[in-house]
Formats: C-alpha cells, structure tokens, sequence
C-alpha cells in the first residue's frame, strides 16, 4: 500500500468518526520558543490541551510533518528513524477517552483492506501499557482480546508521557508489530525494539505532573479536570510494514532518492543480506542518510527554511552537508542535488503539492548550498593537507585540536570528516582538545540565547495572565495614546504587587497602544503616566500569544496592580518607525525589480532611521546594482504610491501575490500591506505609512554577506537618510578645505598627492641606501685585525632596510684589502628583530673562514647562504651586538 494510500485511509477513518481534518502546520515550531521544528503531531494543538484556548471541535485528526533532530544519529542505523517523517494522529479534547483510543487504533490496525482499513495481522501486534495502568490492560485483554503475554507493563521513562515541565501527563499505550525472526530475538520489545517495531502511541492525557527531571524520576501530582487523547502514528514505519520492506528508507516516497543515488555512484544498495538495519554495509548507511536528509531537506525549505549558522537553518545546512558529503564517499564528484532533490520532489509533492510549484526557489537554495560546500571541501582539503604535512614534519601523529576546530569553525569543515581524512593519511585527531574548543563556543552560544530577550525563559507567569486576564486589547493600529489599567506585574518572570522609583520591571495593561518588536519591527518607546506615575518604556514584546508586556523603567512614584495609568507612545518614533517599515517594503520590491523574484527577503529589521534587509543572493552586488536598487527605492517615494492594509485567508492572500514570509504565524486571516498595489504586497503585522511620499529619502549605506547565499542590505530613512547625506556632503567640504581644493576637484586632487606621496617615498628611499653606502669605506676603514683576519663589524645606522644591509656588507667587503683574509659582519635591526649579513672575501675562503658558517655560528645554527654570504635573523632586537660578538668570536677560534 503506497503511502498516500495510507494517509488517505486514516483521515478518512478518522473523519468518519467524527474527527475534523486539521491541516499540518508547518515544520519550524513558530509558536514555541522552546522547539525550532514540530517533533510531534500533538504540537499544534498544544495551547488547546492547556486550556490557554478552546477548539471549534472536541475530536481532530491530522497528518503532521515532523522533524527530530534527535534522532539524526540513528538514520540508516536503525531501520525506524528519519530525521523528518510523518505523524498521523487522532486528538480527543475531553471528549471520548482511553478504551474508545484503543478501539479506534485497533480497528483501523487491523481492519481488512477490502473494508477500508490497513490490514495488520492482529497475530503479531503487542502492545506497552505504564507499570499501574491496569485500566488500559483490562481494555487490551477483555476488549480488544489481546493475549496477556503480549501485554508489556514498562516504566516511566518510556510509557508516561508530559512535555518535560509542569503541566499535563498520562501513561502511554504503544503497540508494536512482531516482524518475525529474520528481524531479530524472540522476547518482545523489552529485547529488540527493531524486530518488534513500534509503530503508534497512543497517550491518555489524564493527570498534572509537577517539576523534576524531564522524562523520569517526577511526581504525579493530580488529575486533569478534562482528560485527553493525543496519538501518533508513524506514516512511514506503517509504510515499511504494509510494503513489505525493511526499513523506512525503502518506502515508496524515500526509495527512489535512494536508487538514483546508486545510479550515479554506480555503487549497488543492498550489499548486506541480513534484514537488520544495524548490520548493514557502511555504503549501505551511507544510501539511507541520503534518501532521508535529501527529503528531509526538501521538505525544510519547502517551508521556508534557508541554509545558515545557527537555529533552523544550521539544521538544515548539516542535513545537507551529511547528504553531500555521503554521496561523495560513495565515489560520485559531481553536484548531486540536481540529480537527487528532482526525485524527492516528485515522490513527496502528491501529499505537498506546492513542493512543485515552489522547487525553483527550494532548489536554487539546495543547488547554492550544495556549490557553497562544495568549494568548502575543496578549500579545506587545502588546509587540512598543509596542516596535515605541518604535523608531520614535526614529527607529530597528532592532529591539535585548534587546527581541527578552526576547519570546522572557519570553513564548515565536519569533524568526522577531518577525522576520516587525517586517518587516511596516518594521523589521529586530538578529538578531546577539539571538544573543549567547541564546548566553549556551545557556552558563548548559550550565554548570547540567554541575553536575548524572551529566549527560552519560563513562561509560565505569562499565561497565567493571560488565562486569567484575557488577551490584551492592543490598540497600535489605531491611537498613541490609552488610557489604561495596570493588570501584570512581574520581576524576572514573577508577579510582583507593585514598583517604586528606579525600578525595571515588566508591566501588563489591559490595552495598550504600544507596538511589541515582530515581524522585524522594533518595539514602540514611549511612557506611562499616572497622577503621581512617570515611568519609560524601554520595551515592548509579545512573549506568549496575544499578551503584550511592557518592559518600563519607573522614574517617579509608585505602579501599583490595578492602577490607573496613560499610556501613550513618542509620536516621533513612531513616525520614524513607520517610515522605516514601510522603507523595508520598498526596498525589498526594489530588490526583486532589480534582481529577479528569486532574491526573496529571509530576514529583516527596522527602527526609526534604518533598516536592513537579508535576502538570498549568490554574489556582491556591484557598485551600479546599488544604485539601480536606491534609485528605484526613490522613484517609488517620488511617485506618492499608495499604502493599503488588507485582510484576507492566507490562500487568498497567496492567490493575491503576497510574497508571504515564512516565521509569520498561520492564523486564520492573514493581513497583507501593499504599496503601490501589486507592486508591493506583503504578509505584514507593522505599522505603515498611508503614502510613500511619507518615508522621505532612502539610501542605501552598505551591502555585505551574511553567510553562504545570504546578502545584507542596509539603509538609513526619513531625518536619518537627510543626516547621512548631510554628513558626506560636510565630510567632502572639509576634505576639500583641507587639501586647499574646488569640491568637484577634490577626487583628482587626492589622487595627485597620493601620488607625489608615492613618489617622495620612493626618492628617500634611494637617499638613504645612498647615504648608507656612502659610509662603506669608512667602516671598511675601522676593520679590525682578528688573527689573521680583518674583521669589518659595523651595526647598520637605525632604519637599513633588508636589501641594504645586504648591499652595505658586500660593499664594505669590497673595500677590504684583497690579498689579505677579510671579512663583512652587517647587523641591523628592524621591528624588534635583530639581522645579520656576513660576506667573506676570496682569501679569507681560502683560509676555509665560512661566512654560512659564522652565520650559523651566531645564530646558534640558523641561518643560510653560502661560504661567501650568508644571513639570518628572527633573534630580539637587544641582542644585536651580540650577534657581532660570536662571529667575532668564531674567527679567533
Ligand atoms: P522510538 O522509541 O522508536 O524512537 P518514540 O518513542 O520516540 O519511538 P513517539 O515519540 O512515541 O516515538 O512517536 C510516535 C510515533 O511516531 C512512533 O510510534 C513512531 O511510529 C513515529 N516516530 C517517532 N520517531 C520517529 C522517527 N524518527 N522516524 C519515523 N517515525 C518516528
Ligand atoms: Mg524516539
């Protein structure tokens, strides 16, 4: 049975059953700060199991897309874990419970094929229930008749299920399918969870768990007032079952990628003939991990995920990478993506249609991504073969772990994959030190999350208010100025009674105008004023759903919860604001007039002032592209188009031509904000102009890359526009009035002084290697008698360049007698370092008086050259006389 045969089957039995079709939300878990993508069906409909909201139905069924990053070790492996799969499930708010989930999964489980059901032999499932849960037990065995030895009683860490924090639990029954001996011991899923394959779990959401360990070793503190049903089937492990297949890479919708991929390595999948995924050939794995991060990237991009260093897209960029770099060690050179991301396309698009109408812009991010690392490997071969024969000439077996850390760091380099090329050419990899290195940079990382605002704090005060309190009655689109009560206060993430004078403090007001930093918008300032009040806002974000808090620094007088407070926003920032935000629209059509549909905004931000656009795009932009992109911005303010805000379905929205903006949540409506019509159309919550006209000038201040494929544009608005240009135009004056020149001369003007300078540098330069070798016959003259020997020891006057001294010794050996045994000794110092030349005339190599070897005397045997010069250096600079002394010193011996 296909796979789109099984979805099909299971939301039509779900549907039958009173259950309405939820559509998938997408992969990056927008909603929760704790999660980057959906790892689990139940995610979305999370705020409905807390009570934070209430569904229009009391029973759901959805196909989720999952991602488990996880699980990314086990890929190939095992023969059950992707890294994104599908979760079919079946939700119950407070409405039927555990015996009718049981019934439900039993009946569509095993429910012959003929009559609408999936087919599984009834024989070989067995089913997991928590240790005391004999109520699910009783249903197993006098229901559903179930044997009692196929009934497994297991412990909290894996039959008790909660979200690792305070809130809602319950035990979890999973049932498993025995696959048979081939597959591994007899014994159950205690003894081998890859024979006896899980497949659903179904959780009966029914007591509160309070705080502790996140998976076991917690209390179970109560019961829920409703009880829930929350399930997931795993799409692909049913797959594998009902195509008869060992594993889930060799399903129809992950297969294909794989056979293409043993078409251009010409290298065969199935080299192992044991059915057990663990004991499979290493191409084998390597096969697997590409079928599934290949569709695993396909699906992440397709929901709007871009290749970069951190969160989502560093997920991203090492699913790929991982792909890329197995396909190259399965012996295949050439770009890959081309040829593997078509297929997936087309197994995965029947379920996502729009996987199809959007593979240019998905496969123009793969296909940059693929090149970007491409050139990585090849670039850091480069560096690792240097670092590789450095080690080695040390006489080293050790690769350090800096060296490796700076591969991975500066270059993308994988560790593994510096493990495996080290190896190869006999070196081990100091993997501890590498560790360390990297654990610090993990900790920096954290200590940059943790200062971020709402990053990952505990949110719990916050939707205790908002349960209690309701959503706040935001007012931004409409005035500046409320008049408010105070419903919140909180100190770090507790409530508190109230603040006084000096105070920073988090404030909730029933309504307000203030506008919480989103969509790339900076929060409104602004202050609080009550009649003895005065308090600033330092700012405003939204950090659960509908809440807005105000960050606010009391300056005068007390806040206390219930008081009576304005609330009004500086009207400056927020004409300053608005002209940046609708800046940002402008520019980012600009872009696309300019560059083509393709160069689509991945991230933005704006203040009163400035903003900055990302965007995907190969190259620099060339100084003319710049400008093209200023002057259409311009032209768009010149023409006075007109700002619209628009609400609309989000398909309506699409079919409308609005560049929709993934990381904007999907509610129900949507609201779209175009300028100038279909010019400009955007998914947008910000706050806008009514005319262009309004955001006065707009220029461009810099461009820069922002990671592989990412380009950054900057721009200054309004006032801040006028200001920049304002001070260039200052900064030409002065220049101009400095160098005594017309302002339109001034480019030339700088030239030619730069290029007397130029000049002038060159003649001093001549001078003073003139001056230099003017003074060789006066040393020459100074030589004194060492033996047999005349020894010239001369210290070069302060500034001898490298080439000079050089000179200076040759000359001054020239001028030493020639039929007697002479000898030039130069040393000169330079930035710290002390040098030496040696030059020794014909008699004195007769007498076998070696300049390399006095060299090599004094720089205790460094150095190089030959008998008649030599040189060397490096040594510190105070030990210049020194460095005379010892070739002095090696003559008389
Ligand atoms: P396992 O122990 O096998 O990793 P799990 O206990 O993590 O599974 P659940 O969290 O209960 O799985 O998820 C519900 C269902 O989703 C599982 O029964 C399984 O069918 C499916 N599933 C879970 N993880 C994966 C994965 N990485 N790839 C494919 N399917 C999965
Ligand atoms: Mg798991």
């Amino acid at each position: 049975m296909e796979t789109a045969e099984i979805q099909r089957r299971f939301l039509k039995f779900f549907e039958s059953n009173g259950h309405t079709v939820v559509p998938s939300a997408p992969l990056p878990a927008f909603e929760d700060p704790n999660l980057l993508f959906v790892p689990a069906g139940m995610v979305p409909f999370v705020p409905y199991f807390l009570g934070q909201a209430t569904p229009d139905w009391n029973r759901a069924t959805s196909v989720q897309k999952c991602i488990r990053t996880p699980d990314i070790d086990e890929v190939g492996k095992t023969s059950r874990h992707g890294t994104f799969f599908q979760m079919n499930g079946n939700f119950s708010f407070g409405d039927y419970f555990k015996e009718q989930a049981i019934r439900f999964a039993w009946d569509l489980t095993t429910g012959s094929v003929e009559s609408g059901g999936l087919g599984l032999d009834g024989d070989k499932i067995w089913a997991t229930v928590y240790l005391d849960d004999d109520e699910a037990i009783d249903i197993w065995h006098k229901q559903i008749g179930l044997p009692l030895d196929r009934i497994v009683r297991r412990g909290q860490a894996d039959n008790m299920w909660s979200m690792g924090i305070p809130g809602p639990c319950g035990p979890c029954s999973e049932l498993y399918y025995d696959r048979g001996p081939d597959y591994g011991p007899e014994g159950g899923p205690e003894v081998d969870e890859d024979r006896y394959l899980e497949f659903w779990n179904l959780v009966f959401m029914q007591n509160l768990r309070g705080g502790g360990p996140a998976k076991e070793g917690y209390e179970v503190t109560g019961d829920l007032p409703k009880k829930n049903i929350d399930t997931g089937m795993g799409m692909e492990r049913m797959a594998a079952l009902l195509q008869g297949v060992d594993n889930m890479y060799e399903t129809d919708q992950v297969r294909p990628i794989i056979d293409k991929a043993s078409e251009l390595t010409g290298k065969r999948y199935g080299v192992s003939t044991s059915h057990t995924a663990s004991e499979s050939h290493p191409d084998d794995i390597r096969f697997r991990v590409i079928g599934d991060h290949v569709r695993s990237s396909l699906m992440l991009i397709g929901d709007g995920v871009v290749p970069s260093n951190e969160g989502r897209g560093y997920v991203l960029r090492r699913l790929m990478r991982r792909a890329i770099r197995a396909v190259r060690l399965l012996g295949y050179d050439k770009p890959a993506m081309p040829e593997l991301l078509p297929v997936a396309m087309e197994r995965m698009s029947a379920a996502y249609p729009e996987l199809r109408t959007d593979f240019e812009r998905i496969s123009s991010y793969a296909y940059g991504e693929e090149e970007a690392f491409l050139k990585t490997l090849k670039h850091g071969t480069t560096i690792l073969d240097t670092a590789v024969s450095e080690t080695k000439t040390e006489g080293g077996k050790t690769l350090s772990g800096s060296k490796a850390f700076e591969l991975h760091d500066t270059y993308g380099f994988p560790i593994d994959l510096t493990l495996e090329m080290a190896e190869e050419q006999g070196l081990s990899v100091d993997q501890e030190g590498f560790r360390k290195l990297m654990t610090e940079q993990r900790q920096r990382a954290k200590a940059d999350a943790a200062a971020r605002k709402t990053g990952h704090a505990d949110l719990s005060a916050y939707w205790q208010l908002l349960q209690e309190q309701g959503p706040t009655d935001w007012k931004a689109y409409e005035t500046l100025e409320t008049e408010s009560r105070v419903i919140g206060l909180l100190k770090d993430g507790q409530s508190i009674p109230a603040a006084k004078a000096g105070d920073i403090i988090e404030v909730v007001l029933d309504r307000t105008p203030f506008y919480a930093e989103s969509g790339g918008q900076h929060a409104d300032a602004g202050k609080l004023v009550g009649p003895s009040l005065f308090a600033e806002v330092l700012d405003v974000q939204r950090p659960v759903k509908k809440l807005v808090v105000h960050k606010v620094r009391v300056l005068e007088g007390e806040l206390v919860i219930d008081d009576k407070v304005e609330a009004s926003v500086d009207h400056e920032w927020r004409l300053g604001a608005r002209q940046a935000h609708s800046g940002t629209h402008v520019v980012h059509a600009a872009l696309r007039e300019v560059l083509g549909p393709t160069a689509l905004q991945s991230g933005s931000f704006n203040r009163p002032g400035y903003l900055r656009l990302d965007f995907s795009w190969r190259s620099k932009l060339s100084d003319e592209t710049r400008s093209e992109i200023e002057e259409v911005s311009n032209r768009a303010v010149r023409d006075d188009l007109p700002v619209a805000v628009k609400y609309m379905t989000l398909p309506e929205a699409k079919d409308f031509g609005a560049v929709a903006l993934f990381g904007e949540t999907y509610d129900e409506t949507v609201r779209v904000v175009e300028i100038g019509g279909p010019w400009s159309r955007e998914l947008c919550g910000g706050t806008h102009v009514s005319h262009s006209a309004q955001i006065g000038p707009l220029v461009l201040t810099a461009e820069s890359s922002v990671g592989s494929g990412q380009r950054r544009v900057e721009a200054a608005t309004g006032m801040e526009a006028y200001k920049y240009l304002a001070r260039e135009r200052d900064l030409v004056s002065q220049i101009a009035e400095e160098i005594g020149a017309q302002r339109g001369d001034v480019l030339e003007r700088v030239r030619a002084i730069l290029q007397r300078t130029k000049d002038a540098e060159r003649e001093l330069a001549t001078l003073q290697a003139k001056a230099v070798s003017g003074r060789a016959a006066e040393f020459a003259a100074a030589a004194k008698q060492v033996g047999a020997v005349k020894v010239a020891a001369v210290q070069a006057p302060e500034g001898t360049k490298g080439g000079d001294v050089r000179n200076l010794a040759m000359q001054i050996r020239g001028h030493l007698p020639e039929d007697q045994p002479g000898v030039a000794a130069v040393v000169a110092t330079a930035g710290g370092k002390a040098s030496i030349v040696v030059a020794a005339n014909k008699a004195a190599q007769a007498q076998h008086v070696s300049a390399q070897a006095l060299v090599k005397a004094a720089l205790s045997g460094k150095g190089g050259g030959n008998d008649e010069v030599a040189q060397g250096g490096g040594v510190p600079a105070d030990q210049a006389a020194q460095l005379l002394a010892a070739v002095t010193g090696a003559i008389s011996a």
